[in-house]
């Protein structure tokens, strides 16, 4: 098995701190809806958005997606998931962690697309891999959807 080479982590720039930044806990294993989780998260890309041309104003270039700023895929822990609470970071959050769940890390990827690249992507809950009423949050486009996760490194 190779080493996977370490990817260095977006440096934050202080400047583009907490105007933007929204923080969102949700409960996605009981009562909560995957229409109501896809709005959640469209919430969460459009800050991203934001905070996405904050930084280009500041002249400081943010990641085309949270696998190339250093960001590692971690699920929800077991805890979380017994308490029905998982929490979904905004981007300055994300970068100060090092990590995020799927939700978080599509809500960026979504935002860099579309500031960055000019793409028509949105955040896409499908039926998760944990079994039934398990979400699990891709970014859907008119060409299919992606799971940003897949190639991440995990930890
Ligand atoms: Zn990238």
């Amino acid at each position: 098995m190779g080493r996977q080479t370490k990817k260095q982590r977006f440096q934050l720039d202080s400047r583009a701190g907490s105007p933007f930044e929204l923080r969102l806990t949700l409960n996605p294993d009981t009562d909560a809806e995957p229409h109501e989780l896809q709005a959640v998260l469209e919430l969460l890309a459009e800050d991203n958005e934001q905070w996405i041309r904050r930084m280009v104003n500041l002249g400081t270039e943010p990641p085309c997606c949270a696998s190339c700023g250093g960001i590692r895929y971690r699920e929800p822990s077991r805890g979380e998931h017994q308490r029905g609470l998982v929490q979904h970071d905004g981007a300055h959050e994300m970068f100060r962690k090092g990590h995020g769940n799927c939700g978080t890390i599509v809500a960026y990827d979504v935002a860099a697309a579309r500031v960055l690249e000019d793409k028509d992507v949105w955040p896409l809950i499908v039926p998760g891999p944990w079994g039934v009423g398990s979400w699990h949050a891709v970014i859907g486009s008119p060409h299919g959807n992606t799971d940003p996760t897949l190639k991440m490194e995990q930890g």
